[in-house]
């Protein structure tokens, strides 16, 4: 069986980094499939190649030349080949896009190159055969991916052979290169898993895993050993980010398992998403997978007296928010009152609509809106049908003195989700996270 690899930019940023993509790769003869991205950051001052490529585009569009920008992206490449001691004729590839700026290239075709010329290098590097992503990655005309075909094309074109793919992109419906959105090598690398009916999806990067706090937040939290797809959405829809997040779906179909990766340690297990696990409550007892939060929430609450036996309330509120285009994250109700928790961002430009649609749909006695409001998130599949932990979640945040301000829980019991002032938010994570993880 296969395993397919992905590696982000900052595995890609420097000879020294391929040498330890290599010693990966070679460590085990099931890794026959590698999935790159455009040379990333080697420091925190540095460019990523991407980002240089879009404001290529941006200088060619606007008139303004853009040699000096192209040069720093020439200047990255021969530099990891020159390094590498390999002969790959880059000169030739640059010399084509340089040629393509002249010409109108679309913005899509000049942000693959930087995946294009790190596939390149990777495939001379290893011995591996290089298989451009537009010889298999069909999008259709609305932009999704032509799962059927590609998959079918790939598995032949990797039948027997070890190959080399760059991550991002793929052919358009109307034969021109297309990408991905931001960080979709992530879901090339999926795809490739998904099509080969792979035996893992390692996708390697510069982190031990998913880390069960934010670091920023929490100091040194640890990584996730194990998490479920569900328990990943929930996390990543707070906030918590190490995928691209469309990059589960293809794998989660055949739930092939995903593995994040850390090249720098490559010794480190990281962590392990799969659809589910046969826990084992004796021996693992800690029941959160992860914390995770985001602030700059607002609460819409309306208040009626009787509003709660009105056949049909709901379905008018949500009309309201609906016609003004305003996604509603949590509904914690009340008798008598219905809660709406919306982005106090999106909120703010239309709230004064809002207000009016509601009073007009309801009626109301009152209708209020409190901003400031945080979202904290509990997630963890070992809560489900375990008595008593929301009650410890709740009394860890009180001794504190962290207010509480909603409450909600899914019926799936995989998160139990805390409102709290956005001054509270650090603390109230830290809260959870020393009381459950430490
Ligand atoms: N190089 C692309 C980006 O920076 C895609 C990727 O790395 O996943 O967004």
């Amino acid at each position: 069986m296969r395993k397919v690899l992905k590696f982000g930019g900052s595995s890609m940023a420097s000879a020294a980094q391929y040498a330890k993509v290599k010693s990966i790769v070679e460590a085990d003869p099931a890794r026959t499939v590698v999935v790159v991205s455009a040379a990333g950051k080697r420091t925190p001052e540095d460019h990523k190649v991407t980002d240089l490529l879009y404001l290529c585009h941006a200088h060619m569009r606007y008139g303004v030349s853009c040699d000096s920008v192209f040069s720093m992206i020439s200047a990255r490449y021969l530099e990891i080949r020159d390094d590498l001691g390999l002969s790959t004729d880059l000169e030739s590839e640059l010399a084509r896009i340089r040629d393509g700026l002249e010409d109108d290239i679309s913005e899509d075709a000049l942000a693959s190159r930087g995946e294009y010329l790190s596939a390149r290098l990777m495939a001379d590097y290893l011995g591996f055969d290089f298989v451009d992503a537009t010889e298999w990655l069909r999008f259709r005309m609305d932009g999704t991916v032509d799962q059927e075909f590609s998959y079918a094309a790939l598995q032949r074109l990797a039948e027997g052979r070890k190959i080399v793919i760059p991550g991002f992109y793929g052919l358009g419906a109307d034969g021109n290169i297309r990408t991905f959105s931001r960080g979709g090598s992530d879901i090339t690398g999926a795809l490739a898993a998904a099509a080969l009916d792979a035996e893992i999806y390692e996708n390697w990067t510069d982190v031990s895993g998913i880390l069960m706090a934010d670091p920023r937040i929490v100091e040194n939290p640890e990584p996730i050993p194990r998490v479920t797809y569900a328990e990943l959405r929930e996390l990543s829809y707070l906030g918590a980010q190490v995928l691209h997040e469309d990059t589960i779906f293809p794998v989660a179909e055949k739930n092939i398992p995903l593995n994040i990766r850390n090249t720098n340690d490559p010794t480190h297990p990281g962590t392990i998403i799969m659809e589910r696990f046969d826990d084992d409550p004796d021996t693992d007892r800690r029941f959160i997978t992860g914390i995770a939060g985001k602030k700059d929430f607002a609460v819409v609450s309306i208040s009626k007296k009787g509003l709660s036996s009105e056949v049909g309330t709901m379905r008018k509120v949500f009309e309201v928010f609906e016609t003004h285009g305003l996604a509603v994250e949590y509904t914690p109700n009340g008798i008598d009152t219905v809660c709406l928790v919306v982005s106090a961002k999106q909120l703010q430009k239309r709230s004064a609509a809002i207000v009016a649609g509601l009073q007009e749909a309801l009626k109301p006695d009152r209708i209020e809106i409190a901003d400031g409001i945080a979202i904290v998130a509990a997630v963890g599949r070992k809560m489900a049908r375990r008595p008593g932990i929301a009650g410890q979640i709740f009394s860890a945040l009180g001794d504190e003195g962290i207010n509480i301000r909603l409450i909600s829980q899914g019926p799936q019991e995989v998160n139990i989700i805390v409102g709290v002032d956005s001054r509270d938010f650090n603390a109230a994570v830290r809260v959870l996270y020393n009381s459950f993880v430490r």
